[in-house]
């Protein structure tokens, strides 16, 4: 019977070209080249031939004989990318990079069992928020707080929340300069209509006046939503109200402030502002400005913050152990003043241009070494913050520039070694900005240039 089983297993083995052939396979070897894609297969089906024979079970299917070959291509899921684009808190190669703290609790909540939801001197149940909700009130001067996953979930359940809170029918109201989209499809006017709200629209694109807002006040009205433009700027004749005076309006107001800066940078709304002006509840990013990992953060009045709780969103958009924990860290090198210089991305920001310079100059230096006919020289470049903040704001920032080389296809080249090299082709050359860079990246850039002129 069982040697049934595996002949039948090994007959289901699809062959080196059919697994080329599928989708995913002809990618891998779009990726890597015909050759290197088909060595790669053809080991994967020779072990699992081997593990089969040996009574095992292995997922047989194309799909997953090709993961199995990207894996052996270095081409293995999530992994490191050194981020040369300047562009601090860089969405798509992930934003924050967490603390030494953050990383060492996320280890601990990993591989061990933890209090997540046990209160230990007591014996019994506790909540898996009670430990960073004491650190938010401290951080933010609100009366309590809740975490979620992310701010675009946070936001959902805010409004959700002041949906569930009245009966009959739901308005919120918007100005019209408010209604944006923030990115990978998180479009305000779609987010209301999903909390169950009507969107009450007031005043202009450009303009919107306290007096808009406090004429479509009526008895439907749940809530004042005050959303910061975090990835565009209006400029010129242009007339907006802030959470403190929308706050002496009657509604409560939910202040979706986007980036969730707790200390100072540009002219980003300080969480702490928002909440001293009366906002009911406050919403913000834990991995933009804050530094910490993916979440949703909600501060606000402790009513308010019960009405999150109990909404059954709430679990379904609830923080894991991980998150929690780098949060919980994070938060701590915020409450011992030690935020500035523990978090990768608050240094990366506060960085001076010579320290950058300084940066760049090794950089510029190792490669002149170490990859001889090389054209490299130190330019003064534009840095960004990223993620939604601050669009127009520019840092001074120092990059290696790559000369002498068909530009595209050198910044290929070192797409293509592992770690990943990210930079930017500008005026003919790749441009390596220092200010993003992490310790350890220079040993991988000249790694990666090596190989990509080699
Ligand atoms: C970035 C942003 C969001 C989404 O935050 P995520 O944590 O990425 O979900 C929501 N609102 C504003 C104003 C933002 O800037």
């Amino acid at each position: 019977m069982l040697e049934t089983g595996k002949r039948e297993r090994l007959r289901d083995l699809p062959a080196v070209d059919a697994v080329l052939r599928y989708p995913a396979g002809a990618a891998l070897a779009g990726r890597h080249g015909r050759a290197a894609a088909t060595a790669a297969v053809r080991s994967v089906l020779e072990d699992l031939r081997r593990r089969i024979s040996a009574g095992e079970q292995p997922v047989v299917s194309e799909e997953g004989v090709v993961a199995l070959a990207a894996r052996t291509l270095s081409d293995r899921g999530l992994r490191r990318v050194v981020n040369a684009t300047g562009v601090v808190l860089h969405t798509n190669l992930g934003r924050s990079v967490l603390s030494e703290g953050a990383v060492a609790a996320v280890a601990e909540a990993a591989t061990r069992y933890s209090n997540l939801e046990y209160d230990v001197a007591a014996g019994q149940r506790g909540s898996r928020y009670d430990r960073a909700a004491p650190l938010l009130r401290e951080l933010t001067g609100a009366g309590d707080a809740l975490v979620v996953n992310n701010c675009a979930g946070a936001t959902l359940l805010a409004l959700s929340a002041a949906v569930a809170e009245g009966e009959g029918e739901a308005e919120v109201i918007v100005s019209r300069g408010q209604l944006i989209e923030i990115g990978g499809g998180f479009r305000i006017p779609e987010v209301l209509a999903l909390s169950g709200a009507g969107l009450r629209e007031v005043g202009t694109t450009n303009r919107t006046r306290l007096s808009d807002y406090e004429g479509a006040i009526g008895e439907n009205t749940r809530a004042i939503l005050w959303v910061h433009p975090s990835n565009f700027e209006v400029r010129g004749f242009t007339e907006s109200v802030g959470v403190a005076e929308l706050a002496t309006l009657g509604p409560p107001v939910v202040a979706d402030v986007g980036s969730g800066a707790l200390l100072p940078f540009g002219d980003e709304p300080l969480v702490g502002e928002a909440v001293r002006d009366g906002a009911a509840l406050t919403v913000f990013s834990g991995d933009k400005l804050l530094g910490g990992p993916q979440a949703g953060i909600a501060v606000g009045q402790p009513v308010w913050i019960s009405a999150m709780r109990r909404h059954p969103l709430a679990r379904a958009l609830r923080a894991d152990k991980l998150c929690l924990a780098a949060l919980e860290a994070t938060l701590t090198s915020y409450l011992e003043g030690t935020a500035a210089q523990d978090l990768p991305t608050l240094s990366m920001l506060r960085a001076s241009k010579e320290e950058v310079r300084q940066t760049a100059e090794d950089l510029a230096a190792k490669l002149s070494r170490e990859v001889p006919g090389l054209e490299v020289d130190v330019a003064p470049s534009v840095a960004r913050s990223g993620g939604g903040t601050l669009p127009l704001y520019e840092i001074p920032s120092f990059a290696v520039r790559l000369g002498g080389r068909e530009p595209e296809a050198l910044a290929e080249g070192l797409r293509a070694s592992d770690p990943p090299v990210v930079g930017r082709v500008h005026d003919g050359r790749v441009w390596l900005d220092a200010r993003t860079l992490l310790p350890g990246d220079d040993e991988a850039i000249v790694a990666s240039v090596k190989a990509a002129v080699g």
